[in-house]
Order: C-alpha cells, then structure tokens, then sequence
C-alpha cells in the first residue's frame, strides 16, 4: 500500500505518520490501559471495517452492519453477536474479498478513527469511540432513507 496523505477509502488523515491502519493499532493499544475502552472493542473493530468495506463482500458487510446495529440499539453483547458470527461463516462462507477484486471507494465522514485516535490522549477515548459509532449509524440511516 503506498503511503498517502489521507486514507484512500475513510478519508482519514496521516497523524504522526500512522495511517489509519496504524491508528487502529494504536487504540486498540489503549485497551489495556482502560478497561471501559476494552469492553468497547467490537464496536472499535466494526466501526473501523464499516468505513473500510471494499475488502469485505456484501453478505459480511451486511451482516457486520447488522450486528453493529443490534449492538448499539439493542444491546446485544458481543459475546453474542461473535456467536452469531462463527454460526453464519462455519462453513465455507467468505468473508473477505479476493485482493483484485476490492475497489476502495473515497467517502467522506464527519469522523474517522483520526478524531478518536488522538496521540496521548488516551483520556476520552470512549466518548469520541460512542460519537464515531454514532456518525457511522447515522450516515447508514441517511443511505437508507
Ligand atoms: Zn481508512
């Protein structure tokens, strides 16, 4: 992948030279540090991949949306939703789409994991986490209206 000035695909800017591959790392680093950041890890992992969907195929995007959803409108616990998950892909089901065949497509978002990772600022995290969830479901009901 070459390093661009923003994510091709989320729109995220370079923050200290991590792209937003890299960001996500990084947050995820903080889990250990915040118990309340690491209880928030699906929604961390999911919001990332909906605003990164060329590399999944339609049926995992559908599906991720859905547990997305059901998470943050209904409650449904991860634990859960993983449950879910492993029955729907325990056959040969594919989830991720063979490398030439993914177009990234830009879109813009009010919030990328560029307002959520910000360097030494672990204080916070869940908060922007809940605003970006947000944002994502948000758009979702635009899309569909
Ligand atoms: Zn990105």
């Amino acid at each position: 992948m070459p390093t661009t000035e923003f994510c091709l695909e989320c729109g995220a800017p370079l923050v200290e030279g991590f792209n937003c591959w890299e960001q996500l790392g990084a947050l995820i680093a903080w889990e250990y540090n915040d118990p309340a950041l690491h209880a928030q890890h699906f929604l961390i992992v999911a919001s990332y991949n909906l605003q990164h969907p060329a590399q999944f195929t339609d049926m995992a995007i559908e599906q991720l949306r859905s547990a997305f959803n059901d998470y943050l409108d209904h409650g449904v616990s991860a634990a859960t939703l993983r449950q879910r998950a492993a029955k729907t892909y325990a056959g040969a089901t594919r989830v991720l789409r063979p490398e030439a065949e993914r177009r990234p497509q830009l879109q813009q978002w009010a919030m990328t994991i560029a307002d959520v990772y910000l360097p030494e600022q672990p204080a916070g995290a869940v908060e922007r986490l809940l605003r970006w969830a947000s944002v994502i479901q948000a758009n979702q009901a635009v899309a569909q209206a």
